[in-house]
Parts: structure tokens; sequence; C-alpha cells
């Protein structure tokens, strides 16, 4: 680079001259700075632009999420809303339902211990003419043995006054023993299911049938092996299947010449087998299905409900057992079993 300055006093024009090379590379230096720096700073402003944008996207984003967030929170509440009402609402019928189903149960169990109690009056209204004349002629004996007494007496002849006397007490002594298994037999049991003996049982119900078994002229033989036998079960309810079951082969073998009732219990590794078998016409094949239907019945009205079967059935199924036709040719044969308890 050539510079000149005129010196007129001097009269001098005075050049000089200069390298540019260094110059040159100073702005070429400079020229590179400059472009670096304004490349940085248009990449940075880029950056910054973009970040800006990022941003503003992500918060557009945001804003979007934490509304959908807010709506579908909004609807999932609306729907437990919803359905908290409606399962509110079902527990409401549920509960409601639960409670009629107590109450219609409370209710089937009072009709249920009506019925049996009704059968049970059935089947003593069946044998009233029995057990009557059963009481009457005691009461004549004793009748007589009270004016043989007095005779005797009137003679002094002791000895003969007091063996009526004792009659009289024997036959007192049997008719109390009528009315009290009578009694056990009519009222309504509690349905406790305890530890209950057979031999007990099976006296207990032929007692109370036993006028109308003498009066029809029927043998009964009873079994119980081994004799002390015990099963779970009420006495007064087992009483009455024994009575209901043992009144059906009485009634099945009407007419018929020799009439046998066979009563047996037959003792097993922890349950008995009770039966009780006549040896009537027994139960006709198209029948089979439906005597333990209640009101079936094949006899004239006021001689049967249908009642007795299906009762005798319900109450040894409390037990744990079940009536079966365990035979129906050559007379019929009823079966249950029981859990043994001795
Ligand atoms: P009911 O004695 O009032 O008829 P049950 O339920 O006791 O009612 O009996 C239903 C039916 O089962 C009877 O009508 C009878 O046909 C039949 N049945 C029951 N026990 C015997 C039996 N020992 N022999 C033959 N048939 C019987």
């Amino acid at each position: 680079m050539k510079q000149s300055q005129l010196m007129p006093h001097a009269g001098w024009n005075v050049h000089i001259l200069s390298d540019t090379r260094e110059i040159q590379t100073r702005v070429l230096l400079g020229n590179i700075l400059v472009t670096l720096g304004l490349t940085i700073f248009y990449i940075m402003t880029l950056l910054l632009v973009q970040r800006k944008h990022r941003l503003a996207e992500l918060d557009r984003i945001e804003k979007e999420s934490k509304k959908a967030l807010r709506e579908a929170n909004e609807m999932l509440e609306s729907r437990v809303l919803d359905r908290t009402q409606q399962l509110t609402k079902t527990n409401e019928l549920l509960r409601q339902e639960i409670l009629d189903r107590q109450q219609t149960e409370v209710k089937l169990k009072r009709a249920r211990k009506e019925l049996i109690h009704a059968a049970k009056l059935a089947v003593l209204g069946q044998m009233s003419a029995g057990i009557n004349h059963e009481l009457n002629q005691p009461l004549a004996a004793i009748r007589s043995y009270a004016d043989n007494g007095k005779q005797f007496l009137e003679k002094g002849r002791m000895e003969e006054a007091m063996w009526n006397l004792e009659q009289i007490g024997e036959l007192t002594e049997r008719m109390a023993q009528i009315g009290f298994q009578l009694k056990l037999f009519s009222k309504k049991s509690s349905g406790q299911i305890v530890a209950v003996p057979l031999h007990g049982v099976i006296d207990g119900a032929l007692e109370i049938l036993n006028p109308s078994l003498k009066k029809a002229n029927i043998v009964t033989t009873i079994k119980v092996d081994p004799p002390e036998l015990e099963v779970r079960a009420n006495h007064v309810l087992l009483q009455q299947v024994l009575v209901n079951l043992i009144s059906n082969a009485m009634q099945a073998m009407e007419g018929q010449e020799a009439k046998l009732i066979k009563v047996e219990c037959t003792g097993e590794d922890g349950k008995v087998v009770i039966a009780v078998e006549d040896n009537g016409p027994g139960v006709a094949g198209e029948h089979r299905q439906d005597i333990f239907e209640p009101f079936f019945t094949t006899k004239k009205s006021g001689q049967g409900l249908g009642l007795g079967l299906t009762i005798s059935d319900r109450i040894v199924r409390d037990f744990g057992g079940q009536i079966r036709l365990a035979s129906s040719k050559g007379g019929a044969r009823f079966e249950f079993t029981l859990e043994r308890t001795k």
C-alpha cells in the first residue's frame, strides 16, 4: 500500500510504502471472525426460535393433555358416580331381597312346623277310634276290678281284694303310658337334633299305634341290632316318621289275611339303616315316582292327605338322610340311613 504526503515547506513529496499482507491477514481473520460470529448468532437465533417453538408446542401439548386428562377425569368421575348410584340401588334391592327371603324362610319354617303338626294330628285323628277302644277297654276292666275288690273287702277276703287293686294299678299305669305317648307325639317339637336311642323311639311309636295294630290283627316284629343303637335325630320327629311309615303299611294291608310289619334297625360303620317293611301289595310301578310328592295319594278321600311320605322325607333330610322305597314287590320296604352315635 502506498501512502503519500506533500510537504510544501520542505518541498518534498513523501511516499511511504507499507506491506499490506499483515492487514490482509487481519482483515481475513476479522472477516472470518465476523462470519463465524454471525453464523453462531444465526444458529443461536435459530436455536432460540426453535426452542421457543418447541416450548410453545410443549405448552400446547401440555395444555391439551391436561384438558384431555381433566375431561377424562370428569367423565370417569361421572361414570363412577353413575355406577356408584347404580350399585347403591342394586345393593339396596339386594338387601331388600335378602330381607324378604329371610322373612319368607321364617314363614316357611313356621308353615312347615304347622304342617308337620297338622299331619301328626291327622294321624291321631285316623287312630282315634283305636285309641278310644284302647282306653275304654281298661276303663271297663277297672270298673269291674273295683266292684270285685269292694265285694271281696265286704267279705273280708283281703288277698283277693288286694289282687284286684293291683290290677287297677297296672291298668291305670298302662292308660297313663298311652296318654304320655300321645301327649309326646302331639306336642310341637323344638326340632333339636341330639343322640336318640332307637329302641325308645320304636317302642313309643308302637305304643301309639298299638290300639290300631291290635284292632287290625297285625303282627309286628322289631329288630334293633345291636340293641343299644343310637342315631343323630330328634326323638319326637323320628317317632312321627315311624308312625307315618307304619300307619301307611297298616293301611296298605287292609283287607288281607296275614298282616306283618317288620321294623329293622341295622348298625353299620358310623351309620344305621332303619327300615319299615310290610307284606302288603307294595307300590304300583306307575306310582313309584310320585309317592314322595306332596298331596299324592291313592287312598279314598278322608283316608289320606298325601303328605305322610313328603313330611317324613323332609324330616329325615333334616337329620341328613333320605327315605327311599327299597323294595316294592311282595310288600313295600321303606328305608333311610342316619348317622350312628352309639
Ligand atoms: P297318604 O298316606 O296320605 O296317601 P303318603 O304320602 O303317606 O300319603 O303316601 C302316598 C302314597 O304312597 C299312598 O297313597 C300309597 O299309594 C303309597 N304308599 C305309601 N306307603 C305304602 C305302603 N307301605 N304300601 C303301599 N303303598 C304305599
